[in-house]
């Protein structure tokens, strides 16, 4: 057969990175083909944790109520040591007045995943199962794929007479061992964690209730409890001790078992157990997120240890970092330059979470004897005081949460007189409540979005009139701009939350991230930069 797909995006891999970008992709009305060799939705739980950005993401989606009924929120974190409960924390509200959604939510990856796939149907879309990039080419017009059907028969390239989905882009969202990074020929490097570690999806009877998680921590190892949805369930996360004479496919799961009581000291019964794993913790990143028209995302570009569960929330942030600059270059509201933003922002990120994520992991399991003390001595106290310390639990949580991502130093982000706000422009809009109701609520379209701080008439009806007169101006005109602004009372929460009495404006990207902020309300900087920042489109 002689037949050609064509499409302006090819997504490779239906994993958590790859839906959420075909889902974004639907929000902007672009057009795409997402493929997996896989049958269908990982049935492993995998990822557990959805983070408070994450959630925020669903929430502009439209998926969040779905989200809420089919998991839990995280609650308490009790220490053991011993045998004994030594101290915890309860997190399920650590980031009070900082997110909608202020705790990390319970809900397994293969849910995620399944959750995203209905998005898609909903929207008429599918992903194309069993079907295996094989290889590809990209020239200065676009890309060709090569795919392969699991009934053998070859979606194979024009000229050999078969198959091939021809695109403008195409995102490898491909996993840890993606095949697009091996093409592109971009570097993976890092380190590999020397401990083998498990993970098993089991019911465990014993002495302790289900509305907490377990750290059991002892000098040379760790065993973590974290309940799960369902009956006594928990997801079981732990290490085996150094020098252990095996590799990752040699060990049982009975063996998995009696470390689990040997570590913990505790009287328990493991049964039902769903799924079980064995290996080893990498710690790697790519040198750059894409060449030509072909990008990276998700684990495909950087991988890390468990520690702090980001993993499958970075893969669905970098692509929500993507999928609007790619939409508005298809579009043409904007020039091929604001794809290399994709690099910019998301390199230094995958950079920094490999580090802390290595040091948070180390405190969890590392094998000398200062990582044993902290585990067993301060790890505890941690719990016990700090955390449950108001200024304590939200810094923790502004981390974990990944709301504290910014991209201040990007070339997206323009300021102008912005030393004197606490909120800088490349941070994430911060959340508020106005009249009562989240600010995101205003934020949901997929825009441009021009918000102006001020209890002042005048000034508010001198910028509407500034707009109106607009109309027609190529700059802001049919470029992904909202054509409105929204007037937000400039009341005491507010200003301190931004760090001014002064009336301001901000221009919000798409992706909720603050691209200009300034005291100045006017249209005249915001042309500038948008002809800065967007370029000059060739369909504009
Ligand atoms: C035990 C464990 C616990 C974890 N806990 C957490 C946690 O709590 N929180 C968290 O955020 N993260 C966690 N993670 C990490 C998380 O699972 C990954 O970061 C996430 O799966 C990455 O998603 P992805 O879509 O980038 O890649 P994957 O999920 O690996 O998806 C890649 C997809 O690409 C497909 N593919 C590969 N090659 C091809 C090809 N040639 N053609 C077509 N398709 C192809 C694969 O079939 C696969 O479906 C955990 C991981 C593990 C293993």
């Amino acid at each position: 057969m002689d037949t050609t797909i064509k499409t302006d995006v090819i997504i490779v891999g239906a994993g958590p990175t790859g839906l959420s970008l075909a889902c974004q992709l639907v929000r902007y009305g672009i057009d795409f083909v997402i493929i997996d060799k896989k049958a269908g939705v990982t049935t492993h739980s995998k990822a557990i944790g959805v983070q408070a950005r994450t959630m925020e993401i669903y929430e502009q989606l439209g998926v969040v109520e779905q989200t809420l009924d089919r998991g839990q929120i995280a609650g308490k974190i009790r220490i053991v040591s011993g045998g004994k409960v030594r101290g915890g924390v309860d997190l399920s509200a650590m980031g009070e007045g900082l997110s909608p959604y202020p705790y990390l939510f319970i809900l397994d990856q293969s849910k995620n995943e399944q959750l995203l796939c209905e998005y898609l149907h909903s929207h008429h879309q599918e992903v194309l199962w069993q079907t295996e990039l094989e290889d590809f080419s990209q020239d200065e017009q676009g890309v060709t794929a090569r795919v392969k059907m699991a009934d053998g028969e070859s979606q194979s390239i024009p000229q050999s007479g078969g198959y091939a989905i021809e695109a403008k882009y195409l995102v490898g969202c491909d996993g840890a061992k993606s095949p697009v990074r091996h093409t592109l020929g971009l570097t993976f490097e890092g380190s590999t964690f020397e401990r083998l570690f498990y993970v098993a999806d089991a019911q465990v009877d014993w002495e302790f209730s289900h509305d907490a998680g377990y750290g059991c921590f002892s000098p040379a190892s760790v065993a973590l409890f974290f309940p799960m949805v369902g009956e006594k369930r928990y997801r079981i996360i732990g290490t085996f001790p150094e020098g252990l004479e095996k590799d990752e496919g040699e060990i049982l799961y009975a063996e998995i078992e009696q470390r689990i009581k040997e570590d913990t000291k505790l009287d328990l019964e493991i049964s039902h157990v769903n799924w079980f794993s064995v290996y080893k913790v990498h710690t790697r990143a790519v040198d750059r997120f894409s060449i030509g028209r072909c990008f990276v995302a998700g684990d495909a570009a950087h991988i890390h240890s468990p520690a702090g569960g980001q993993g499958m929330n970075t893969g669905i942030q970098d692509v929500y970092n993507l999928a609007w600059k790619m939409a508005f270059v298809i579009k043409g509201y904007a020039g091929e330059q604001l794809l290399a933003t994709y690099n910019e922002e998301r390199l230094p990120n995958a950079r920094r979470l490999l580090a802390t994520t290595d040091r948070a992991f180390n405190v969890l399991a590392g094998s000398n004897w200062l990582f044993g003390l902290m585990r067993m001595k301060i790890l505890p106290l941690v719990a016990k005081y700090a955390i449950g310390h108001d200024f304590v639990g939200k810094t923790i949580f502004s981390f974990m949460s990944q709301i504290r991502i910014n991209y201040r130093k990007a070339i997206l982000s323009k300021h102008d007189g912005d030393k004197d706000f606490q909120i800088k422009a490349g941070d994430r809009m911060p959340y508020f409540l106005v009249d009562g109701k989240s600010i995101y609520d205003r934020l949901h379209a997929p825009k441009f979005h021009l918000l102006v701080f001020s209890n002042s008439e005048h000034l508010v009806r001198d910028l509407q009139q500034e707009l109106e007169h607009e109309s027609g101006d190529s700059i802001l005109q049919g470029r992904g701009f909202a054509n409105e602004f929204k007037v937000i009372p400039l009341n005491p929460q507010i200003s301190k939350i931004f760090g001014t009495n002064q009336p301001f404006q901000l221009l919000l990207r798409p992706d909720n991230y603050i691209g200009f902020i300034s005291t100045t309300v006017s249209l005249v900087d915001l042309r500038t930069y948008m002809h800065e920042v967007l370029g000059h489109p060739s369909l504009a």
